[in-house]
């Protein structure tokens, strides 16, 4: 039987850490401030988005929601964006995505100034996550080596898999197990033997966004599976990549959708928020 991660537990250590330091900026004058930005009326960004106010909101922070209508032009967007750049009180942006197909994504990152940054999607900090010298790490994998470290897992020479590539998940969470002297496979939509490689894997990382697809077949005895996925199933209940029934008996440890990876992502969020304000205060 595995052990259950529990990312509500570690969740809370990580924002109880955050809360301390950010009543110590508080006494120095220093109020973190994360803006928010919205476009559309996605019911899932909707949710992500109320999370992330409220976690703010229990930690001490500002937090300030711009919501946009989902026929807001690119000049808008790209001109509050650059409000906030300028704005003091604001030291992290954040835009939720998917964005309305009519406005360009990689734009919109780039607008944003790479120290306010807090999603570590820009460029610049996508570079410095490359080489291994940070000042952001991106929320989901950050969040997950988190998980890691807390249940003393060690990662050195381990065969770490990761199924997914995107640039939110996938890429930036195999840099990271990299880091940590991890042996790294990156699947993807087009690997051929992709049971073959994941039974290899002692840490297994579902980033694919489809229900049960990780079954217990695909995963070695013992292993330790992460598990990013969040579907929702016809009967509106929330589900993992991973079926956890089936795998559950096998792994190691596990984590469970929800109550696993998804509150981690927020306190990282919050860390990085905290981060953007000391360094723009000079503040240690
Ligand atoms: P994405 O759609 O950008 O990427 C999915 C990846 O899965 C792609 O790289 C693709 O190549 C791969 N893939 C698709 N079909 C595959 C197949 N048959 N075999 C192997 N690989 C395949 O998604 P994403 O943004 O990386 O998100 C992945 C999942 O994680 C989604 O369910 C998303 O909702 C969830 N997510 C959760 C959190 C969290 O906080 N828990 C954060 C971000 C994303």
């Amino acid at each position: 039987m595995a052990k259950i991660i529990d990312g509500k537990v570690i969740s809370a250590a990580v924002k109880e850490e955050v809360a301390k330091e950010v009543a110590e900026l508080k006494a120095q004058g220093i109020i973190p401030g994360l803006a928010v930005i919205i476009v559309g009326d996605d019911p899932a960004s909707r949710v992500y988005v109320n999370n992330k106010k409220k976690a703010c909101e229990q930690l001490g922070m500002l937090s300030r929601e711009y919501t946009m209508p989902a026929e807001t032009t690119e000049e808008e967007l790209l001109s509050l964006i650059k409000e906030l750049n300028t704005d003091p009180e604001i030291n992290g942006i954040l835009c939720q995505l998917p964005l309305p197909s009519h406005l360009n994504e990689e734009l919109v990152i780039n607008t944003i100034i790479p120290e306010k940054d807090v999603d570590a999607f820009h460029p610049h900090n996508v570079g410095k996550i490359m080489i291994g010298n940070y000042d952001f790490l991106p929320c989901t994998p950050a969040g997950i080596m988190e998980m890691l470290k807390y249940e003393n897992i060690d990662i050195t020479g381990k065969e770490c898999v990761v199924i997914g590539r995107s640039n939110i998940v996938g890429k930036p969470m195999s840099m990271l197990l990299l880091h940590k002297n991890g042996t790294v496979t990156v699947c993807h939509s087009r690997t051929k033997n992709l049971k073959e490689v994941c039974l290899r894997a002692d840490i297994l990382v579902a980033a694919v966004g489809r229900a049960n697809f990780v079954t217990a077949d695909m995963v070695k005895e013992g292993a330790v599976v992460i598990d990013v996925g969040i579907n929702r199933l016809e009967n509106g209940k929330l589900c993992g990549d991973v079926n956890f029934a089936e795998v559950e008996p096998k792994a190691s440890y596990i984590t469970p959708v929800p109550g696993g990876v998804g509150p981690m992502t927020i306190a990282t969020l919050m860390k990085n928020t905290l981060t953007a304000a000391k360094k723009q205060n000079g503040a240690k």
